[in-house]
């Protein structure tokens, strides 16, 4: 299936004066236990906590070394094979990267907050039924990919505006659509997958969206990003992490995973073999955010990172002089 997950973003516009940082040598800041303000944990919020069987497969282990040899308690010929000495490998400081990643979300708001797509899921907008605040949730999903959550969502508003659902979508002509949904990314493709799965929804879900992962990955456009993200915003159900740019390359930066990946898939996968499940849920929100105000691809913001004390890629790539604003504007974010 054809889908919209593939590529990466695109470079980062409004980037200011640049310098190349040495490695501090510690971290005074003090860790706190709440996550960002949109951020209960998964409990908190009564949302379903499920894990896919295929998400610890054995035969989807990267073949090149770990980072670390803590994944097994021995590693040498008097290995036994007895599976219960098998140590689960985790990275080092990972409990104090992620608090100081929730004081700096909870600090700098991010477009995913206010725009992201899940807001269309909990937009306050009572007046519409659950299923149609699921098919908007999907749509803006599809919307998303390589796009702005600013332009994201005032696509997505133009398209309430003109009526969103399954029955309006197919009924709509190709190029009335493509005009709503310009200047999204792959505007004529997502005009394509949209038509096409509102009438498979039409025909097979009574309007509705399928409940689980595997028939979300049968309509088009979606791919396993897309399906766990809409699981989690549509239906509450927690079955993987969401890894999109950010998430794929702040855990590659921070070593969060036992050797490099190059794709966010291999990212997911290896994130679920130690990440505890219930940090699932909060995990794809918290680094997101932090992708887009401080940890960004181009130009990351390291002088005002609370993890540059202990950030392994700390020093390796320029950084914004610049100092953090208390207002940060538009045009300085990464989406
Ligand atoms: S690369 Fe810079 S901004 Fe990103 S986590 Fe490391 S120190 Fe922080």
């Amino acid at each position: 299936m054809e889908t919209l997950e593939s590529q990466n973003d695109g470079p980062e516009k409004g980037s200011s004066t640049v310098e190349i940082c040495e490695p501090q040598q510690s971290n005074e800041k003090t860790p706190t236990k709440e996550g960002p303000p949109r951020n209960k944990t998964s409990m908190e919020n009564g949302i379903k906590m499920e894990k896919l069987e295929s998400q610890n497969d054995e035969s989807e282990k990267e073949t090149s070394e770990p980072r670390s040899s803590i994944k097994r308690e021995l590693n040498d010929d008097s290995y036994d094979g007895n599976p219960s000495k098998e140590v689960k490998w985790e990275p080092k400081n990972w409990r104090q990267i992620i608090e100081n990643i929730r004081q700096m979300r909870r600090e700098n708001i991010a477009p995913v907050d206010t725009m992201g797509c899940d807001q269309f899921t909990s937009d306050g907008e009572t007046v519409i039924p659950d299923r149609l605040k699921r098919y908007h949730c999907l749509v803006s999903l599809i919307l998303s990919s390589q796009t702005r959550d600013q332009a994201n969502h005032e696509c997505m508003m133009r398209l309430k505006k003109h009526g969103l659902t399954p029955e309006s979508m197919v009924s709509t002509d190709d190029k009335v659509l493509e005009k709503l949904i310009y200047p999204i990314s792959f505007y004529r493709n997502k005009t394509k997958f949209i038509k096409q799965m509102s009438q498979i929804l039409i025909d097979q879900y009574d309007g509705d969206i399928p409940n689980n992962i595997k028939e979300l990955l049968k309509l088009p456009g979606v791919g396993k990003k897309m399906a766990h993200l809409c699981m989690r915003s549509a239906w509450n159900v927690v079955t993987g992490i969401g890894v999109d740019t950010h998430v794929h390359r702040i855990s590659n930066w921070l070593q969060l995973i036992p050797e490099e990946t190059k794709q966010p898939e291999a990212t997911r996968k290896a994130l679920e073999k130690w990440l505890p499940f219930e940090l699932w849920d909060e995990f794809n929100h918290l680094l997101v955010g932090f992708g887009q105000t401080i940890c960004t691809q181009n130009f990351p913001r390291c002088n005002d990172c609370l993890n540059a004390p202990i950030c392994p890629a700390r020093g390796k790539r320029p950084i914004r002089k610049t100092p953090m604003k208390k207002a940060i504007k538009p045009e300085d974010l990464e989406f």
